[in-house]
Protein backbone atom coordinates (compact mmCIF):
# COMPACT_ATOMS: atom_id res chain seq x y z
CA UNK A 1 0.00 0.00 0.00
CA UNK A 2 2.89 1.89 0.60
CA UNK A 3 3.72 3.22 -2.80
CA UNK A 4 0.69 4.74 -3.16
CA UNK A 5 1.78 7.81 -0.97
CA UNK A 6 3.31 9.51 -3.57
CA UNK A 7 -0.25 10.16 -4.21
CA UNK A 8 -0.26 11.99 -1.31
CA UNK A 9 1.15 14.67 -3.29
CA UNK A 10 -1.99 17.50 -2.11
CA UNK A 11 -4.80 14.95 -1.94
CA UNK A 12 -7.28 14.39 0.54
CA UNK A 13 -7.39 11.19 2.00
CA UNK A 14 -11.30 10.78 0.72
CA UNK A 15 -10.12 10.94 -2.56
CA UNK A 16 -7.75 7.79 -2.71
CA UNK A 17 -10.06 6.28 -5.26
CA UNK A 18 -7.70 5.75 -7.90
CA UNK A 19 -8.59 2.16 -9.61
CA UNK A 20 -7.15 -0.54 -7.60
CA UNK A 21 -3.68 -2.17 -9.82
CA UNK A 22 -0.87 -4.21 -8.59
CA UNK A 23 1.86 -3.26 -6.71
CA UNK A 24 3.94 -2.83 -9.57
CA UNK A 25 1.68 0.09 -11.15
CA UNK A 26 2.06 1.75 -7.90
CA UNK A 27 5.80 1.40 -8.12
CA UNK A 28 5.57 2.31 -11.73
CA UNK A 29 3.98 5.68 -10.61
CA UNK A 30 6.40 6.25 -7.82
CA UNK A 31 9.07 5.69 -9.72
CA UNK A 32 7.20 8.83 -12.56
CA UNK A 33 7.15 11.15 -9.80
CA UNK A 34 10.40 10.50 -7.53
CA UNK A 35 13.19 8.91 -9.65
CA UNK A 36 12.49 9.81 -13.33
CA UNK A 37 10.56 13.16 -12.04
CA UNK A 38 7.82 13.22 -14.44
CA UNK A 39 6.07 16.69 -15.35
CA UNK A 40 2.80 15.62 -15.98
CA UNK A 41 0.41 12.14 -15.73
CA UNK A 42 0.52 12.20 -19.62
CA UNK A 43 4.23 11.28 -19.19
CA UNK A 44 3.65 7.87 -17.69
CA UNK A 45 3.30 6.01 -20.65
CA UNK A 46 3.68 2.65 -18.91
CA UNK A 47 0.25 3.31 -16.78
CA UNK A 48 -3.04 2.44 -18.65
CA UNK A 49 -5.00 5.28 -19.70
CA UNK A 50 -7.39 4.75 -17.07
CA UNK A 51 -5.16 5.47 -14.21
CA UNK A 52 -3.39 8.77 -16.02
CA UNK A 53 -6.97 10.06 -16.68
CA UNK A 54 -7.85 9.52 -12.91
CA UNK A 55 -4.38 11.22 -11.77
CA UNK A 56 -5.02 14.05 -14.00
CA UNK A 57 -8.12 14.95 -12.74
CA UNK A 58 -7.66 14.32 -9.05
CA UNK A 59 -3.81 15.00 -8.32
CA UNK A 60 -1.12 17.33 -8.81
CA UNK A 61 2.71 16.63 -9.59
CA UNK A 62 4.12 19.76 -8.59
CA UNK A 63 2.26 22.39 -5.75
CA UNK A 64 4.85 24.83 -5.67
CA UNK A 65 5.83 27.83 -8.26
CA UNK A 66 9.85 29.28 -8.23
CA UNK A 67 8.97 32.73 -8.30
CA UNK A 68 12.49 34.19 -7.37
CA UNK A 69 15.90 32.61 -6.62
CA UNK A 70 18.85 34.72 -4.75
CA UNK A 71 22.40 34.19 -4.27
CA UNK A 72 24.68 34.88 -1.72
CA UNK A 73 28.02 35.40 -1.55
CA UNK A 74 28.92 32.58 0.74
CA UNK A 75 27.16 30.19 -2.39
CA UNK A 76 24.03 29.62 -0.04
CA UNK A 77 21.09 30.11 -2.31
CA UNK A 78 17.42 31.17 -1.20
CA UNK A 79 14.37 29.94 -3.24
CA UNK A 80 11.11 32.02 -2.89
CA UNK A 81 8.36 29.60 -3.75
CA UNK A 82 4.65 30.68 -4.43
CA UNK A 83 2.02 27.91 -3.26
CA UNK A 84 -1.07 26.89 -5.04
CA UNK A 85 -3.52 29.09 -2.68
CA UNK A 86 -1.13 32.35 -3.34
CA UNK A 87 1.07 32.05 -0.19
CA UNK A 88 4.68 32.24 -0.11
CA UNK A 89 7.24 30.32 1.48
CA UNK A 90 11.12 30.41 1.01
CA UNK A 91 13.66 27.62 1.53
CA UNK A 92 17.70 27.58 1.48
CA UNK A 93 19.82 26.13 0.04
CA UNK A 94 23.16 25.69 1.55
CA UNK A 95 26.17 23.98 -0.22
CA UNK A 96 28.76 23.12 2.06
CA UNK A 97 32.42 22.13 0.64
CA UNK A 98 34.68 19.01 1.83
CA UNK A 99 37.43 21.64 3.17
CA UNK A 100 36.90 25.57 3.64
CA UNK A 101 38.02 26.27 0.59
CA UNK A 102 37.63 22.91 -1.06
CA UNK A 103 36.20 23.83 -4.98
CA UNK A 104 33.14 21.55 -5.27
CA UNK A 105 30.56 20.88 -2.56
CA UNK A 106 29.85 17.48 -1.56
CA UNK A 107 27.11 18.31 0.59
CA UNK A 108 23.95 20.17 0.22
CA UNK A 109 21.70 20.73 3.28
CA UNK A 110 18.31 22.23 2.08
CA UNK A 111 16.37 24.45 4.83
CA UNK A 112 12.46 24.24 4.06
CA UNK A 113 9.38 26.03 5.98
CA UNK A 114 6.81 23.54 6.82
CA UNK A 115 4.05 26.22 7.65
CA UNK A 116 2.79 30.13 6.25
CA UNK A 117 3.98 32.30 9.12
CA UNK A 118 4.60 31.25 12.46
CA UNK A 119 1.91 31.07 15.51
CA UNK A 120 4.71 30.50 18.21
CA UNK A 121 5.60 34.21 18.41
CA UNK A 122 8.75 34.50 19.86
CA UNK A 123 10.23 37.49 20.02
CA UNK A 124 13.23 37.72 18.67
CA UNK A 125 11.75 35.97 15.27
CA UNK A 126 10.91 37.26 11.89
CA UNK A 127 8.92 34.09 10.61
CA UNK A 128 6.10 34.66 13.92
CA UNK A 129 6.01 38.38 13.09
CA UNK A 130 2.69 38.37 11.29
CA UNK A 131 1.51 35.16 13.01
CA UNK A 132 0.32 32.22 11.79
CA UNK A 133 -1.50 31.62 8.13
CA UNK A 134 -1.83 27.92 7.74
CA UNK A 135 -0.09 24.76 7.39
CA UNK A 136 2.01 23.12 4.72
CA UNK A 137 0.65 20.20 2.84
CA UNK A 138 2.70 16.60 2.74
CA UNK A 139 3.24 17.62 -1.27
CA UNK A 140 4.19 21.25 -0.33
CA UNK A 141 7.04 20.27 1.63
CA UNK A 142 8.26 17.49 -0.73
CA UNK A 143 8.28 20.09 -3.63
CA UNK A 144 10.64 22.32 -1.73
CA UNK A 145 13.47 19.68 -2.00
CA UNK A 146 12.22 18.39 -5.31
CA UNK A 147 12.11 21.79 -6.98
CA UNK A 148 15.16 23.05 -5.71
CA UNK A 149 16.77 19.87 -7.24
CA UNK A 150 15.41 20.71 -10.69
CA UNK A 151 16.36 24.30 -10.20
CA UNK A 152 20.13 23.79 -8.75
CA UNK A 153 21.04 20.72 -10.58
CA UNK A 154 22.10 19.46 -7.12
CA UNK A 155 21.00 16.45 -5.26
CA UNK A 156 19.83 17.44 -1.70
CA UNK A 157 21.67 15.32 0.57
CA UNK A 158 20.46 16.84 3.95
CA UNK A 159 17.91 18.69 4.98
CA UNK A 160 16.69 20.80 8.42
CA UNK A 161 13.37 21.69 8.96
CA UNK A 162 14.43 24.98 10.06
CA UNK A 163 12.27 26.85 7.25
CA UNK A 164 9.38 29.15 7.84
CA UNK A 165 7.14 27.83 11.14
CA UNK A 166 7.17 25.39 13.81
CA UNK A 167 7.34 21.77 12.24
CA UNK A 168 5.82 20.05 15.50
CA UNK A 169 2.73 21.72 14.88
CA UNK A 170 2.35 20.21 11.50
CA UNK A 171 3.18 16.96 12.92
CA UNK A 172 0.99 15.45 10.38
CA UNK A 173 1.72 16.51 7.04
CA UNK A 174 5.17 16.45 8.79
CA UNK A 175 5.20 12.46 8.41
CA UNK A 176 3.60 12.14 5.72
CA UNK A 177 6.58 14.47 4.02
CA UNK A 178 9.10 12.62 5.79
CA UNK A 179 7.53 9.00 4.41
CA UNK A 180 8.06 10.36 1.05
CA UNK A 181 11.46 11.69 1.76
CA UNK A 182 12.82 8.87 3.32
CA UNK A 183 11.37 5.93 1.86
CA UNK A 184 13.02 4.21 -1.17
CA UNK A 185 10.21 4.59 -3.25
CA UNK A 186 10.72 8.59 -2.79
CA UNK A 187 13.44 10.84 -2.40
CA UNK A 188 15.56 8.28 -0.20
CA UNK A 189 17.37 10.50 2.22
CA UNK A 190 18.24 8.92 5.05
CA UNK A 191 16.45 9.66 8.58
CA UNK A 192 19.90 10.43 10.45
CA UNK A 193 20.29 13.17 7.31
CA UNK A 194 17.10 15.08 8.25
CA UNK A 195 16.42 17.07 11.71
CA UNK A 196 13.72 18.69 12.52
CA UNK A 197 13.83 21.83 15.11
CA UNK A 198 11.32 22.71 17.63
CA UNK A 199 10.64 25.30 19.73
CA UNK A 200 9.28 22.44 22.55
CA UNK A 201 6.16 21.18 21.80
CA UNK A 202 7.02 18.59 24.51
CA UNK A 203 3.94 15.95 23.37
CA UNK A 204 5.49 15.61 20.02
CA UNK A 205 8.76 15.83 20.67
CA UNK A 206 7.35 12.22 22.53
CA UNK A 207 5.78 11.20 19.63
CA UNK A 208 8.48 11.64 17.38
CA UNK A 209 10.62 9.37 19.59
CA UNK A 210 7.93 6.74 19.34
CA UNK A 211 7.47 6.90 15.86
CA UNK A 212 10.12 4.05 14.40
CA UNK A 213 12.71 7.13 12.11
CA UNK A 214 15.73 7.94 13.38
CA UNK A 215 14.64 11.37 12.42
CA UNK A 216 17.40 14.02 14.14
CA UNK A 217 15.78 16.09 16.82
CA UNK A 218 16.85 19.77 17.44
CA UNK A 219 15.83 22.04 19.89
CA UNK A 220 15.22 25.83 20.24
CA UNK A 221 16.07 26.81 23.40
CA UNK A 222 17.54 30.07 23.57
CA UNK A 223 17.08 30.52 27.54
CA UNK A 224 18.52 28.41 30.54
CA UNK A 225 16.11 29.75 33.37
CA UNK A 226 12.58 29.73 33.00
CA UNK A 227 12.71 33.75 33.78
CA UNK A 228 14.63 34.23 30.35
CA UNK A 229 12.91 31.53 28.29
CA UNK A 230 9.15 33.02 29.04
CA UNK A 231 10.41 36.70 28.49
CA UNK A 232 11.55 35.68 24.68
CA UNK A 233 9.33 32.75 23.73
CA UNK A 234 5.58 32.53 25.25
CA UNK A 235 5.63 28.42 24.63
CA UNK A 236 8.06 28.12 27.36
CA UNK A 237 4.62 29.09 29.74
CA UNK A 238 3.27 25.86 28.42
CA UNK A 239 5.83 23.92 27.98
CA UNK A 240 8.51 24.88 30.92
CA UNK A 241 12.40 23.97 30.51
CA UNK A 242 12.07 21.02 33.50
CA UNK A 243 9.12 19.36 30.98
CA UNK A 244 11.00 20.12 27.70
CA UNK A 245 14.37 18.49 29.10
CA UNK A 246 12.01 15.69 30.11
CA UNK A 247 10.80 15.07 27.07
CA UNK A 248 14.79 15.45 25.43
CA UNK A 249 15.52 12.49 27.64
CA UNK A 250 13.53 10.22 27.19
CA UNK A 251 14.08 11.11 22.98
CA UNK A 252 17.33 10.17 23.99
CA UNK A 253 16.60 7.35 25.52
CA UNK A 254 14.14 5.76 22.97
CA UNK A 255 16.39 6.66 20.07
CA UNK A 256 19.67 6.08 21.85
CA UNK A 257 20.21 9.88 20.15
CA UNK A 258 22.14 12.89 20.59
CA UNK A 259 19.87 16.21 20.58
CA UNK A 260 21.15 19.57 19.09
CA UNK A 261 20.37 22.56 21.27
CA UNK A 262 20.25 25.55 19.16
CA UNK A 263 21.16 28.71 21.42
CA UNK A 264 20.47 32.53 20.15
CA UNK A 265 22.84 34.85 21.68
CA UNK A 266 21.21 37.82 22.19
CA UNK A 267 22.76 41.22 23.57
CA UNK A 268 21.44 41.84 27.30
CA UNK A 269 18.81 39.15 26.90
CA UNK A 270 20.13 35.45 27.28
CA UNK A 271 23.54 35.76 27.09
CA UNK A 272 24.83 36.77 30.73
CA UNK A 273 27.38 34.16 31.63
CA UNK A 274 25.12 32.69 34.50
CA UNK A 275 22.90 31.78 31.91
CA UNK A 276 26.11 30.01 30.11
CA UNK A 277 26.87 27.81 33.93
CA UNK A 278 23.12 27.06 34.60
CA UNK A 279 22.43 25.73 31.07
CA UNK A 280 25.55 23.51 31.66
CA UNK A 281 24.10 22.30 34.52
CA UNK A 282 20.32 21.38 32.86
CA UNK A 283 22.33 19.87 30.48
CA UNK A 284 24.58 17.27 32.39
CA UNK A 285 23.04 14.04 31.85
CA UNK A 286 21.35 14.52 28.19
CA UNK A 287 23.62 13.48 25.12
CA UNK A 288 23.76 16.62 23.28
CA UNK A 289 25.61 19.21 21.90
CA UNK A 290 24.88 22.97 21.77
CA UNK A 291 25.17 25.31 18.78
CA UNK A 292 25.62 29.10 19.75
CA UNK A 293 24.00 31.18 16.91
CA UNK A 294 24.48 34.52 16.96
CA UNK A 295 21.66 36.20 16.89
CA UNK A 296 20.60 37.53 13.02
CA UNK A 297 19.11 40.86 12.78
CA UNK A 298 15.95 41.54 11.75
CA UNK A 299 14.36 44.78 10.30
CA UNK A 300 12.03 45.74 13.08
CA UNK A 301 13.23 44.53 15.91
CA UNK A 302 15.24 46.07 18.46
CA UNK A 303 17.31 42.83 19.22
CA UNK A 304 21.56 42.55 18.91
CA UNK A 305 24.25 40.18 18.71
CA UNK A 306 26.62 40.06 21.55
CA UNK A 307 30.51 41.20 20.84
CA UNK A 308 31.86 38.11 19.51
CA UNK A 309 34.57 38.03 22.79
CA UNK A 310 31.51 37.67 24.78
CA UNK A 311 30.10 34.70 22.92
CA UNK A 312 33.47 33.23 23.02
CA UNK A 313 33.65 33.20 26.32
CA UNK A 314 29.94 31.40 26.71
CA UNK A 315 31.30 28.97 24.72
CA UNK A 316 34.09 28.10 27.12
CA UNK A 317 31.63 28.36 30.01
CA UNK A 318 30.07 25.61 28.31
CA UNK A 319 32.97 23.58 27.94
CA UNK A 320 34.04 23.83 31.53
CA UNK A 321 31.52 22.61 32.05
CA UNK A 322 31.33 19.74 29.97
CA UNK A 323 29.14 20.69 27.33
CA UNK A 324 29.83 20.40 23.57
CA UNK A 325 29.29 23.79 22.52
CA UNK A 326 30.15 25.23 18.71
CA UNK A 327 29.96 29.08 17.89
CA UNK A 328 28.10 28.37 14.80
CA UNK A 329 29.66 30.06 11.30
CA UNK A 330 26.28 31.48 10.02
CA UNK A 331 25.66 31.43 6.36
CA UNK A 332 23.45 33.50 4.14
CA UNK A 333 23.40 36.91 6.08
CA UNK A 334 23.63 39.30 3.31
CA UNK A 335 20.18 37.53 1.78
CA UNK A 336 18.13 37.63 4.49
CA UNK A 337 18.80 33.45 4.67
CA UNK A 338 20.07 33.21 7.75
CA UNK A 339 18.12 31.39 10.76
CA UNK A 340 14.79 33.72 11.67
CA UNK A 341 15.31 36.14 8.94
CA UNK A 342 12.39 33.91 6.60
CA UNK A 343 9.49 36.10 6.83
CA UNK A 344 6.21 36.81 5.15
CA UNK A 345 6.52 40.45 4.63
CA UNK A 346 9.68 41.24 2.34
CA UNK A 347 7.66 38.67 -0.13
CA UNK A 348 4.87 41.21 -1.00
N1 LIG B 1 9.97 26.74 14.68
C1 LIG B 1 11.09 25.88 14.73
C2 LIG B 1 11.76 25.80 13.40
C3 LIG B 1 12.27 27.12 12.86
S1 LIG B 1 13.94 27.00 12.98
C4 LIG B 1 12.04 26.33 15.82
O1 LIG B 1 11.82 27.40 16.36
O2 LIG B 1 12.94 25.57 16.15
C5 LIG B 1 14.53 28.55 13.00
C6 LIG B 1 15.71 28.61 13.94
O3 LIG B 1 16.23 29.93 13.88
C7 LIG B 1 15.30 28.37 15.37
O4 LIG B 1 16.32 27.76 16.11
C8 LIG B 1 15.08 29.79 15.83
O5 LIG B 1 15.07 29.89 17.21
C9 LIG B 1 16.22 30.49 15.17
N2 LIG B 1 16.05 31.94 15.03
C10 LIG B 1 14.90 32.63 15.00
N3 LIG B 1 15.16 33.94 14.85
C11 LIG B 1 16.50 34.07 14.80
C12 LIG B 1 17.38 35.18 14.62
N4 LIG B 1 16.91 36.40 14.45
N5 LIG B 1 18.71 34.94 14.62
C13 LIG B 1 19.19 33.68 14.74
N6 LIG B 1 18.40 32.62 14.89
C14 LIG B 1 17.08 32.80 14.91
FE1 LIG C 1 8.01 30.08 15.20
FE2 LIG C 1 10.39 28.87 15.52
FE3 LIG C 1 10.24 31.48 14.88
FE4 LIG C 1 9.51 30.67 17.31
S1 LIG C 1 11.58 30.54 16.41
S2 LIG C 1 8.38 32.14 16.02
S3 LIG C 1 8.58 28.71 16.85
S4 LIG C 1 9.60 29.78 13.63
Amino acid sequence: MSVLKPLLIDQLPDTWDLPIGPRFRRKQLSDWVFKKRANSFEAMTNLPEQWRKCLCEKYRIKSIELLRKQGSKDTTRKYLWKLAEGDYVESVLIPASPALYGDKADRFTLCVSSQVGCAYGCKFCASGLEGWKRNLSAGEIVSQIMETEKESAERISNLVFMGMGEPMANFENLMLAIDMINSDWGLNIGARKITISTSGLVPKIRALADQERQIRLAISLHGASDNVRDSIMPINRKYPISKLLEACSYFCSKKKQMITFEYILIKGINDHFDQAALLAKKLKGIRSKINLIPYNKVAGLPWERPEKSHSQEFAHILARGGIKATLRLEKGHDIDAACGQLRLKEIS
